[in-house]
């Protein structure tokens, strides 16, 4: 396949659709007296989560949300992360919350996650929620993983097939099993009847992984490890999704690169992801979506959402 034929799967226009209809959800809200609130908790002199947090600041402002955000001092212990939890959890002007990773050492992320109240949880880390997520009927669909699947649809979509059906069988392999990515971006795939291979750190060290990202119809690589599959690990025609955020010295500048080998990969994929502008700007876009529903569900009792398992 010639480097023209794969298919860039534009993550901006996507997000921006998405938001266009996110709008109308937001004015709807209005019309009942509801405002939805989105609240972020990070950790001081953490840049990408600092950065992260003001594009979310700048996103629901632009959407007409509240935003709160609380920043902890590194050294926090585990007593302040969980008042912190918990008085945004008894605030009923704040709808959504996200805990922004990686928390410090000595702060255990279960028992934060534990603190949260699920009905605020909209990145479904609470346990009632994964488990939810788990048996394939989640409340919140956690954003990446959900923005993974919007760039898939909108491909399979614009390719003239149905999502409904179209991951029926495929060969799914997603690299990367952390519990806000990976894991959840194995379930959604189980959801759809595909064939799924997870692999983590641990198949690479076995000296594993391309033996299975070779056999992929569809790759979702989240690892955080840039260039990490190369175009002579995928097979001709595989549909390949970057989550990968990775900051690299280009001579005086920083750039971002995913974990794939962006170049080599689009030489034989059917449809790839850039970084940037391809899961990213939508898994935003997705969190505010998140809020908006735990808003309606808060306030005027919504139906669980079954949208995108
Ligand atoms: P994480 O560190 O929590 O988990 C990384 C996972 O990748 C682990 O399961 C680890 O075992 C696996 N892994 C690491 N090195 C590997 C290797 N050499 N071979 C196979 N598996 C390997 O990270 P995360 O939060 O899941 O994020 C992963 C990447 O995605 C990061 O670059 C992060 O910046 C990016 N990210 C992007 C978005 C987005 O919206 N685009 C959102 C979240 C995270």
């Amino acid at each position: 396949m010639s480097l023209k034929q794969a298919h860039l799967i534009d993550g901006r226009a996507i997000a921006s659709e998405l938001k266009r209809t996110l709008r109308d959800d937001v004015a709807a809200l209005e019309a009942h007296g509801v405002r939805p609130g989105l609240a972020t908790m990070l950790f001081e002199d953490d840049y990408p989560a600092e950065a992260y947090e003001r594009r979310l600041r700048s996103l629901a402002s632009d959407l007409g949300c509240r935003y709160v955000s609380e920043t902890l001092p590194r050294q926090a212990d585990e007593a302040d992360a969980l008042a912190t939890v918990g008085k945004l959890g008894a605030d009923p002007r704040i709808n959504g919350i996200l805990i922004l990773r990686p928390l410090p050492p000595q702060i255990s992320e279960a028992i934060v996650y534990e603190a949260l109240d699920p009905l605020k949880d909209i990145e479904a880390v609470h346990p009632f929620n994964a488990g939810l997520l788990e048996l394939g009927r989640p409340r919140f669909v956690p954003s990446t993983p959900a923005a993974c699947f919007c760039c898939l649809d909108n491909y399979v979509t614009s390719s003239g097939r149905d999502p409904a059906h179209f991951y029926e069988g495929t060969n799914v392999v997603v690299v990367g099993r952390s519990a806000n990515v990976g894991r959840p971006a194995v379930l959604m795939a189980l959801a759809r009847n595909a064939t799924v291979m997870s692999c983590d750190e641990y198949t690479s060290a076995r000296g594993k992984l391309h033996e299975y990202t070779e056999r992929a119809d569809v790759l979702i690589v989240a690892a955080g490890a840039p260039g990490l599959i190369t175009g002579e690990h995928v097979s001709d025609g595989v549909i390949a999704i970057d989550v990968g955020i990775n900051p690299v010295k280009d001579g005086s500048h920083t750039r971002l690169v995913g974990d794939l080998d962006f170049d080599s990969v689009r030489e034989k994929a059917a449809a790839i992801t850039p970084v940037p502008g391809g899961v990213g700007p939508i898994t935003q876009v997705w969190l505010m979506k998140n809020t908006v529903f735990a808003a309606r569900l808060q306030t005027l009792g919504a139906e669980w959402s079954a949208e995108v398992v």
